[in-house]
C-alpha cells in the first residue's frame, strides 16, 4: 500500500500540465535566463540560422528566387528548379523523404530539430525571449512586474515590449510573404501599397499571427499546436537520444545540508566533520544522489517541466537544463553531465546506441525514396507537352481524299528562357495546319495552348486508329517525342 502511494506521487506529474493551472488558467512560464556553454552555441547557430532566413529571399538565381513557395500560383521553386502542378508527383515523393527522414532522425536524435532548428524555438528562444529580457529582466523581475500595480515603470515597460514584439513579427510576416510570392514581388507591392490592399491585410493577419505566438501562446505552439510534439510518443524508444537526467547517479535525490545540521556519510569527510573540498557556502552534504534538489533545471525550462520525471510531451530538447545542472555540479564540484543527451538504455545500463531493426527498416524506405527522387528529378524535361486529339471531334474527310483531325497542344514550359520550337511528323508523311496565330513559342515559366489539324493521305492508316509520332524541336535539335491517336474511317485500300 504504502508502495502505491509513493508510486503515485512519483507519477503525479502526470496529471497536470504545468502551462495549466489548477483552476484551468493558463500557467505564464517565466523560464530563468539559461547561462552556459549549449546556451552560448545555440546562440550562435540562430545568428548563422538567422542570417540564412533573411538573406534567401534576397537571392536569385536567373533572375528567379533561390526558394520560393507559391502557394496561390501553385508554382515552387527549390534551389532555383522551378516545380510546377505537373511535377506534383517529386514534390509528393519529396516530401514523403522529407518525413522519413524526419522520423529516422527522430528515432535516433530524439526532438534534436525542436531544440536547435526549429523556427519557432529560434525565434522564441533567441530573438523574443532575450529581448524579454532585456527589457523586462530575468524571471524574478518579471514576475515582480507582473504582481506591480500599473505604475509609470510597467506602462513604459508593457508598451516598448510591445512596440517592439509588434515591429519583428511585421519584420517576420514580411519576409514569410517574401518566401510565398518572391522578395522583388513583394518590395513592389510595398512601394505602391494603396493598390495592394489585400497584400496590405495578409501582412497584418501574419503579423498579428505572429506578435500573438510570441507575446501569449508562446510554449502551447510546441505542446499543443505542433503535431511533431504529438508524434514523440511513437518515435522514440529506448535507444533514442534524448535530453535526459541520469536517474542511476542522480537519486536519492536531497538538498544539502548545512555543516551544523550534518549527518555525514560520507568518505569525503574523514573525522573532521565537514566535507572540505566542498563549496564552502554549502559546508557539506549528506551523501546520497548526486542531484541536490535544487530546481535549478525546472527554473530555466521554458516549457515548465521538470526533466527528472523522465521524457516528456513537453520538452523541446532546448539543452538549458544541461546548462543549469552543468553549473551546479561545478558548484558543489561534481562530474558534469547528470542531465545530459543520452538515451534511456545508456543511462540505465551504460548500453551505447544500437542500431535496431527499427533504424535499420527507416534507413532502407529513405535510401529508397530518395533515389527516386533523384531519378525523378533528373529525368525530369524542361518542356512538358501532351498532344490530344481534340475532344468531341471526329475526323474530315478532305475534298482531296485527305483525312484530317484536330489536335490540342498543351505545353508548359519550366524554364527562365523563352522556348520557340517547330513540329515535324515523324514516320508518316502529312500536313501540319495550324489554327489561330499558330505561334510557336512557349514564353519562360508559362503554359501555352496550340491547336492546329494533322492531314494525311488514308493510304498510310492503319486501321480506324492509327498512332502517329511528333518531333519537337528547338534550334534544330530535337527536344521532345509525342504521340497521339489519328482517325479515320475503317476500312482502307
Ligand atoms: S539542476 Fe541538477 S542538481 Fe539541481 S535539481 Fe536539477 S538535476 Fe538536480
Ligand atoms: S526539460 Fe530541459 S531540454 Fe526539455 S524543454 Fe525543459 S529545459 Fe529544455
Amino acid at each position: 500500500m504504502a508502495e502505491t502511494v509513493v508510486k503515485d506521487k512519483k507519477e503525479s506529474f502526470r496529471d497536470s500540465v504545468a502551462t495549466i493551472s489548477k483552476e484551468g488558467r493558463r500557467n505564464f512560464i517565466m523560464p530563468k535566463k539559461p547561462r552556459g556553454r549549449l546556451y552560448n552555441l545555440r546562440t550562435w547557430f540562430s545568428i548563422f540560422y538567422l542570417i540564412i532566413f533573411f538573406t534567401l529571399p534576397f537571392i536569385k538565381v536567373n533572375d528567379e528566387p533561390l526558394f520560393m513557395f507559391n502557394v496561390l500560383e501553385r508554382k515552387f521553386i527549390f534551389f532555383g528548379m522551378i516545380f510546377w502542378p505537373q511535377d506534383f508527383f517529386i514534390f509528393g515523393i519529396g516530401m514523403l523523404a522529407f518525413i522519413v527522414f524526419v522520423i529516422l532522425f527522430t528515432v535516433v536524435f530524439g526532438r534534436v530539430f525542436c531544440g536547435w532548428a526549429c523556427p519557432q524555438t529560434i525565434f522564441m528562444e533567441m530573438v523574443f525571449r532575450k529581448i524579454e529580457y532585456w527589457i523586462d529582466g530575468d524571471s524574478n523581475k518579471q514576475r515582480l512586474l507582473k504582481g506591480m500595480p500599473w505604475n509609470g515603470e510597467k506602462i513604459r515597460k508593457r508598451v516598448v515590449k510591445f512596440v517592439v514584439f509588434f515591429l519583428i513579427s511585421f519584420i517576420i510576416a514580411n519576409f514569410f510573404l517574401a518566401y510565398l510570392i518572391s522578395m522583388d514581388k513583394l518590395i513592389g507591392y510595398i512601394e505602391n501599397p494603396a493598390a495592394h490592399v489585400g497584400t496590405l491585410i495578409s501582412l497584418l493577419v501574419f503579423t498579428s499571427v505572429f506578435f500573438f505566438v510570441y507575446w501569449w501562446f508562446r510554449e502551447q505552439a510546441c505542446i499543443v499546436v505542433c503535431p511533431y510534439g504529438r508524434l514523440q510518443g511513437v518515435l522514440l524508444d529506448k535507444n533514442s537520444i534524448v535530453v535526459a537526467y541520469d536517474h542511476k547517479r542522480g537519486e536519492p535525490r536531497g538538498k544539502l545540508k548545512k555543516a551544523e545540521d550534518h549527518d555525514c556519510k560520507c568518505v569525503d569527510c574523514k573525522e573532521e566533520g565537514a566535507c572540505k573540498s566542498m563549496n564552502s557556502k554549502l559546508e557539506a552534504m549528506i551523501r546520497q544522489g548526486d542531484c541536490i534538489d535544487c530546481f535549478a533545471c525546472v527554473r530555466v525550462c521554458p516549457t515548465g517541466i521538470d526533466i527528472r520525471n523522465g521524457t516528456q510531451l513537453e520538452c523541446v530538447n532546448c539543452t538549458a537544463c544541461i546548462d543549469a545542472c552543468d553549473a551546479i555540479m561545478d558548484s558543489i564540484e561534481k562530474p558534469k553531465g547528470l542531465i545530459r543527451y543520452a538515451s534511456e538504455n545508456s543511462i540505465s545500463s551504460g548500453v551505447k546506441l544500437k542500431i535496431n531493426a527499427r533504424i535499420k527498416a527507416y534507413s532502407a524506405v529513405l535510401l529508397l525514396l530518395l533515389s527516386l527522387l533523384a531519378f525523378l528529378i533528373v529525368s525530369r524535361t524542361d518542356l512538358d507537352a501532351r498532344l490530344m486529339r481534340t475532344a468531341g471531334m471526329t475526323y474530315t474527310t478532305l475534298p482531296d481524299g485527305r483525312i484530317s483531325n484536330l489536335y490540342n497542344l498543351k505545353l508548359a514550359n519550366k524554364t527562365h528562357q523563352d522556348i520557340d520550337f517547330s513540329l515535324m511528323l515523324e514516320g508518316l508523311k502529312g500536313d501540319i495546319s495550324f489554327v489561330g496565330s499558330g505561334s510557336m513559342t512557349v514564353r519562360k515559366e508559362a503554359y501555352s495552348n496550340l491547336q492546329f489539324l494533322i492531314i494525311l493521305d488514308p493510304k498510310q492508316l492503319k486501321g480506324w486508329k492509327t498512332e502517329i509520332r511528333m518531333g519537337m524541336y528547338e534550334k534544330g535539335k530535337k527536344i521532345k517525342t509525342i504521340t497521339a491517336k489519328f482517325i479515320g474511317p475503317e476500312v482502307y485500300n
